[in-house]
C-alpha cells in the first residue's frame, strides 16, 4: 500500500473530496498520461499508461519494463514541462511522489532551494555548493535573479523591514543535521553584507562561533549539533545598518555534560580548552588532556575528523575579544569549565553497610574547590550529605553512593548551564550597549525540529510540544496569507479550511488535567514514580482523542506530524529541578565571582517562586519544574514571534550518512510530512493554489476555442474555455482580477494545450 499521510483525527472529514469530471481510469488511459505507480511496494515509479483491464492498469516504466498495478495505486504525474520547477505550487499535481521527484531533480543539479508557496525548502547538500559569496549576494541584492535562495528570503525580509513592517522573523526548522544552523548563518551573512559598515556585523557573526563552542557537540547525527534553541534578533538603524543584536536561548541540554551515548562528545569547548589552552592557563587550571577526565573519556570519542580543537580554541579566544568579554571574565569562565571537569573526577568511598558515602579527598575535589573558590571541606560535605528541614529542625542526612553521584552530576550540570546563560548575557550586554533601538529587526530562529525515535523520553516530549506550538504559528500564518489574497480579489474564501492543532496543545497545557500539570503534580508527590505518573495519565486522559495510554509506563500522543510513543521512565527526575538548596548556598558563598553569580541568581529565582510559608519547608521539589520553565520560555518565544512577520525555512536532511549526492526518498518524505511542507501544500490544495489573471488565462488557453483571441474580453473567453473543457464551477473561482483554481484543474487544460500545439 502506498504511504499515506499520517492520520489525524479531524482531517478526514474536512479534506475536500477529489471530484473529477471523468473517472480517473478512463481519463489516464485516454490521455496516455504519465503516472506514478506503486508496483512492488518499494517506491513510486514513473511510467506511462498503456492499457486498462478491469481494475488493473498496464504501465510502461521509464526503463522499458511493463508492470500491472491496481488503479488505486496510481497517481497522476506532472507533464515534462514542469520538471524541476522552482516552486512546488506550480506543479499541476501536488501528490507526494511528484513533490519528492521535483525536489530530487533539483537536488541532483545542486539546486538545494525550492519554494513551497510561501515556504522555502532547503535540502542539505553536505558539500560546498557554489551558491554563496559576494557575487551571489549582489545578484540577489540587485534582483538579477529570482531563483529560490536563503538570500532571496532574507532580502524580502530586509526590504519589507525598510519599507513597512518593522519586525521580521526567519524561522528555521528541521531535524538534527538538516542544516538549520548553517542556513541561519548564511542568512546572517547576507544581512551582515546588506547592513554592514558599522563594524557591529562582525561582532554579530562572531557570536555564532562562540555559541557553537559552548552549545554544540558531536552527536551520532551531526558532528556539530546545536544542543539549544536560539533566537538572534538583529537590529537595524533607520539607515539600514546593523546597530545591535540580542540573543535568546532556550532549553539547553544539560545532561550531555555528564553523560551521553557512545560515539558522541560533550560540548566542543571542553576539548578545545584541553587541547588549546596556553601553558600558563593550563597550569592555573591544573588542566590535563581530555582523556584524563571521566566526564569526557566515558563515551569513547575525544576527537572529530578534520577538526583541530586547539586551533578552534585560539579562534574562540579571538571571538571572545571581539565581543568584548573582559579578560578576567574569560579566565573565570575557563576556571569554571575546568571545575566542571574536575568535579567529574571526584569519587566517593562507602562507609557503612547502608551504602552511605564520604567524599574522597583527592586531586579532583581539591582542584574543583580551588577553582570555584570554596572550601574543600564545604564542597566535600555538600556532595555527600544533605540538610533537610523537618519542622523547625535541621537534620543532616548522609547520602548513598548513587545519590551522591547524582548530586555531583547535578552540580556540574548546573554550573555549566549557568555558565552558558552568563555567557549569553555578556554577549547581549556587549551587542546592545548604548545602541539606538529603532524597532527595526530581523530575528533568526534556529530550533530543533520534531523528533520521533524508537524510544522517546522527556527531552522529545518537550521538543515536540514546542514544535506543536510552532506548527500552530505556521498554520495560522499561512492560512491568514491565503485568506488575504482571496479577500483582496473578492472571492468566497470560506471554503478554505485548515487544521488547527489547538486540541493537541490543550492536551499538553490544560490545567489541572493536562500532561504538563499532571507531571508537575506527580513530581511534587514524594512517593510518586514514573509508573504512577503513567497510571495517572491514563486515569485522566484516556478519553482524550490525542492521547493513548500504552502498556507499562508508556503513552502515545497524536502530534500533527504523527503519533509518538513516549516512555515515562526518567520523566519525574528530569522534571524536578535537580539542584539542591545546599548547593545554591555553597555557590553563593564562593570567592570566585562567577559561581557566586550563579548561586545568587538561582537562589533568588527559587525564593521568588516560593510563598514565605513554603520557603520555610523548602525542599528542591517545590521549585519551578523544568517542564513549567520550558513552557514559560516557549510562551515568551511565541509572544516575540507573534509580533514579527514570519518567513519559514524548512531544512531537509537528504540522508543519515552526512554524505553528498545521496537522496533517500523515504527519509525526505518523512521530513516533508513532519515539518509541514506537505501541510502547506495541502492548505494550498484545499484552497485555490493556481492563480492567473484573466488576461493571462485568455492568452494561454483562448486559442483552444477561438482564432481571434485579441478581440474578445478576457473574462468571457476564460469562462467559455472552462465550460468547454468541463471544469466544474466548484473547481474554480472568479476574482476581480484573477481566476483561482483548485489543484489539478489546470493540468487537464495544459494537456489539451500540449496536444494541440
Ligand atoms: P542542524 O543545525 O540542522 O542540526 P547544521 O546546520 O549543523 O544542522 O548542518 C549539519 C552539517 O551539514 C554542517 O556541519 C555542514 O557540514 C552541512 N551543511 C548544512 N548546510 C549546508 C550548506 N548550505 N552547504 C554546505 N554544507 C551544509
Ligand atoms: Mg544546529
Amino acid at each position: 500500500v502506498p504511504p499515506a499521510l499520517p492520520t489525524r483525527p479531524t482531517s478526514r472529514s474536512r479534506r475536500p473530496s477529489s471530484r473529477r469530471s471523468l473517472p480517473v481510469s478512463v481519463k489516464i488511459l485516454f490521455q496516455k498520461l504519465r503516472v506514478w505507480c506503486w508496483p512492488q511496494n518499494i517506491q513510486w515509479e514513473l511510467g506511462r499508461v498503456q492499457s486498462i483491464t478491469g481494475e488493473n492498469v498496464q504501465i510502461i516504466l521509464s526503463d522499458g519494463t511493463v508492470v500491472r498495478v491496481p488503479t488505486e495505486n496510481i497517481l497522476p504525474a506532472n507533464p515534462d514541462i514542469l520538471e524541476g520547477v522552482d516552486d512546488l505550487i506550480q506543479l499541476s499535481y501536488l501528490n507526494e511522489p511528484s513533490v519528492l521527484h521535483n525536489l530530487n531533480n533539483r537536488f541532483s543539479h545542486d539546486m538545494i532551494y525550492t519554494k513551497a508557496g510561501p515556504v522555502l525548502v532547503a535540502i542539505n547538500p553536505f558539500k560546498k555548493v557554489s551558491l554563496y559569496g559576494n557575487d551571489r549576494v549582489s545578484a540577489y541584492r540587485q534582483k538579477l535573479t529570482d531563483k529560490p535562495h536563503v538570500y532571496a528570503i532574507s532580502d524580502t525580509a530586509f526590504n519589507q523591514m525598510m519599507r513597512a513592517i518593522l519586525t521580521h522573523g526567519l524561522l528555521h526548522s528541521g531535524e538534527s543535521g538538516a542544516g538549520k544552523t548553517e542556513t541561519a548563518k548564511i542568512a546572517m551573512q547576507y544581512l551582515a553584507a546588506l547592513g554592514g559598515g558599522s563594524g557591529i556585523e562582525n561582532e554579530v557573526l562572531k557570536t555564532s562561533s562562540i555559541l557553537e563552542s559552548f552549545g554544540n557537540a558531536k552527536t551520532l547525527r551531526n558532528d556539530n549539533s546545536s544542543r539549544f534553541g536560539k533566537l538572534i534578533e538583529i537590529r537595524f538603524a533607520t539607515s539600514g545598518k546593523i546597530c545591535g543584536a540580542r540573543i535568546q536561548t532556550f532549553s539547553f541540554e544539560q545532561s550531555r555534560v555528564v553523560q551521553r551515548a557512545k560515539g558522541e562528545r560533550s560540548y566542543h569547548i571542553f576539548y578545545q580548552l584541553c587541547a588549546g589552552a596556553p601553558p600558563r592557563l593550563k597550569e592555573h587550571l591544573n588542566l590535563k588532556s581530555a582523556r584524563e577526565y571521566d566526564y569526557l573519556n566515558q563515551s569513547d570519542c575525544l576527537t572529530i575528523d578534520d577538526v583541530d580543537d586547539a586551533r578552534r580554541f585560539k579562534m574562540l579566544m579571538e571571538a571572545l575579544d571581539v565581543v568584548q568579554i573582559r579578560k578576567e571574565d574569560q579566565r573565570s569562565a575557563f576556571a569554571m569549565l575546568a571545575a566542571v571537569l574536575w568535579l567529574g573526577n571526584i569519587s566517593f568511598s562507602v562507609i557503612d553497610n547502608e551504602n552511605h558515602v564520604e567524599t574522597v579527598e583527592d586531586e579532583g575535589v581539591t582542584t574543583a574547590a580551588r577553582l570555584m573558590g570554596c572550601g574543600v571541606r564545604d564542597l566535600m560535605l555538600s556532595l555527600s550529605t544533605r540538610k533537610i528541614q523537618v519542622g523547625n529542625d535541621n537534620i543532616v542526612q548522609k547520602l548513598t553512593l548513587s545519590k551522591a553521584i547524582d548530586a555531583r552530576d547535578a552540580l556540574a550540570k548546573s554550573i555549566y548551564a549557568s555558565l552558558f546563560d552568563w555567557l549569553v548575557e555578556q554577549i547581549n550586554n556587549s551587542l546592545e550597549a548604548g545602541k539606538e533601538n529603532t524597532g527595526r529587526s530581523i530575528s533568526i530562529l534556529d530550533i530543533y525540529g520534531f523528533e520521533s525515535f524508537h524510544k522517546n523520553g522527556f527531552e522529545q516530549f518537550c521538543i515536540n510540544y514546542a514544535n506543536e506550538r510552532l506548527q500552530q504559528h505556521f498554520n495560522r500564518h499561512l492560512f491568514k496569507l491565503e485568506q488575504e489574497d482571496y479577500t483582496q480579489d473578492g472571492i468566497d474564501w470560506t471554503r478554505v479550511e485548515f487544521e488547527d492543532n489547538q486540541e493537541c496543545l490543550n492536551l499538553f497545557e490544560k490545567k489541572p488535567l493536562g500532561l504538563l500539570s499532571l507531571l508537575d503534580e506527580e513530581s511534587n508527590f514524594p512517593k510518586a514514580t514514573d509508573l504512577t505518573f503513567a497510571t495517572k495519565l491514563k486515569q485522566h486522559l484516556n478519553s482524550n482523542y490525542y492521547f493513548k495510554g500504552e502498556r507499562g509506563g508508556a503513552f502515545k500522543v497524536c502530534h500533527y506530524a504523527g503519533e509518538v510513543l513516549y516512555d515515562t521512565s526518567g520523566f519525574l527526575e528530569k522534571n524536578r529541578d535537580p539542584l539542591h538548596i545546599d548547593f545554591m548556598n555553597l555557590l553563593s558563598s564562593c570567592r570566585c565571582e562567577l559561581p557566586q553569580l550563579f548561586g545568587r541568581n538561582m537562589l533568588n529565582e527559587s525564593k521568588k517562586l516560593l510563598s514565605p510559608l513554603r520557603r520555610l519547608h523548602a525542599t528542591d521539589s517545590q521549585k519551578q519544574s523544568v517542564g513549567a520553565k520550558f513552557k514559560v520560555q516557549l510562551f515568551k518565544l511565541m509572544q516575540r514571534l507573534e509580533n514579527t512577520s514570519p518567513h519559514f525555512i524548512r531544512c531537509i536532511k537528504p540522508n543519515t550518512k552526512q554524505l553528498p549526492g545521496i537522496y533517500d526518498k523515504d527519509l525526505v518524505l518523512q521530513q516533508l510530512r513532519c515539518c509541514g511542507v506537505l501541510e502547506v501544500v495541502r492548505i494550498a490544495r484545499s484552497g485555490y493554489p493556481t492563480r492567473m489573471t484573466h488576461q493571462q488565462f485568455a492568452k494561454r488557453y483562448g486559442f483552444l476555442l477561438l482564432e481571434d483571441v485579441e478581440s474578445h474580453d478576457p473574462l468571457s473567453i476564460s469562462v467559455a474555455v472552462l465550460q468547454h473543457y468541463n471544469v466544474l464551477p466548484d473547481m474554480y473561482q472568479v476574482g476581480y482580477t484573477k481566476l483561482f483554481f483548485r489543484t489539478g484543474q489546470i493540468g487537464a487544460l495544459d494537456d489539451a494545450r500540449n496536444q494541440t500545439l
